[in-house]
């Protein structure tokens, strides 16, 4: 017999409220950021045409040899491809200096063939790296990481069309607005403070008209913070520390959180959970993100977005497409 709460299931729709099991309805980055790249492959289609084979062009710049840092390289080079954006991996062993990584920097500011630029973190060099100097060595015309100063700057400014938005708090919002919710008026809470997702989406937030939250590690009442928040967007680093009973009914919930924890059913012997424990979670939110799937995908089809964009701010200038 269909019931109201299993066809509630079946629809993925949020409901039955009021001590009944509800559940929110999933938004998938992975859906999500496959309409943003077929979006961003048309746009460069068309920017070929128009301007004779131009293409967008990407350089990503790595030291050293990390694992993951090479998984997530590959998949921005899978989706560059796919998109048409020609990228390029610029590898440097780990026993380049300090000054070589500056020199590469600045060899890649100076090509005007080159739209994007983005040095891969965490370095991973034998030799002391500042990672502050070498993210603000980036062209902020090229930081289409949104990483460097001027860019964050910008951001925190309300100066949104000038700027790199730095790719995960960039894919959060178009996440939100894959709801439907309206930011304007909402009371959003963030967790975290970092310099790649939690400040520059406090920013993005609070100039896209919520009143804002933030919270850290030193955060003394987070329960009671996150129960007024009507956006919730968490990323901490902590295995899914935000509780379903925490979450007000209705909420829209972004979970940015990769975490691995141990799993002995799964060949590997662990598993990938987000920052917020999605089954109690989902009985409260009204809209929420899975992980995987969820603000993951979205952040390489940002990085793709940024990068088209860097390419359409060049052509602006440059209408002869060179
Ligand atoms: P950081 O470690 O740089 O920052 C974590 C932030 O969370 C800090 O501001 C810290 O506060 C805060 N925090 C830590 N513990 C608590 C706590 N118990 N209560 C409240 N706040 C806390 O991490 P990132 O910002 O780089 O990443 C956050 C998460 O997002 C990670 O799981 C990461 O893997 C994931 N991530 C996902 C991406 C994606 O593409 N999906 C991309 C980038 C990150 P304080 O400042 O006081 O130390």
């Amino acid at each position: 017999m269909l019931t109201l709460a299993s066809l509630s299931l079946r629809l993925g729709v949020s409901g039955c409220r009021g001590g009944r099991r509800s559940i929110a309805t999933v938004v998938s980055g992975n859906k999500t950021s496959r309409l943003v790249r077929e979006r961003l492959a048309l746009e460069v289609e068309r920017m070929r045409s128009r301007f004779s084979g131009f293409r967008p062009a990407l350089v990503v710049l790595q030291v050293g040899d990390r694992d993951d840092s090479n998984l997530y390289i590959s998949s921005k080079l899978k989706a560059a491809a796919q998109i048409g954006i020609d990228a390029r991996h610029v590898r440097l062993p780990s026993s380049a200096t300090q000054d070589e990584v500056l020199q590469n920097i600045l060899s890649v500011n100076e090509n005007p063939f080159v739209h994007g630029l983005i040095v891969q973190l965490p370095l991973d060099s034998v030799n002391p790296m500042d990672s502050e100097l070498i993210t603000n060595a980036v062209s902020p015309d090229k930081d289409v990481d949104g990483l460097s100063c001027i860019n964050a700057g910008k951001l925190s400014r309300g100066d949104l069309k000038n700027c790199f938005i730095p790719c995960t708090p960039n894919g959060c919002m178009e996440l939100i607005r894959q709801t439907g919710v309206s930011v304007a008026g909402k009371h959003a809470v963030v967790i975290g403070r970092s310099k790649i997702v939690g400040a520059p989406m406090h920013d993005l937030l609070l100039w896209n008209h919520a009143t804002v939250t933030s919270c850290h590690s030193k955060t003394t009442d987070l329960p009671e913070q996150v129960g007024r928040a009507d956006i919730l967007v968490v990323g901490a680093g902590r295995a899914e520390m935000v509780r379903g009973d925490w979450v007000k009914e209705g909420a829209v919930v972004i979970d940015c959180g990769i975490n691995h924890v141990p799993d002995e059913t799964k060949a590997s012997g662990k598993r990938v959970v987000g920052d917020v424990h999605y089954a109690s979670a989902n009985e409260r939110a009204g809209f929420i993100t899975p992980v995987p799937g969820g603000v993951g995908p979205m952040t390489v089809a940002m990085l793709m977005e940024n990068t088209v964009l860097s390419a359409q701010r060049f052509l602006l200038k440059n209408p002869a497409g060179r």
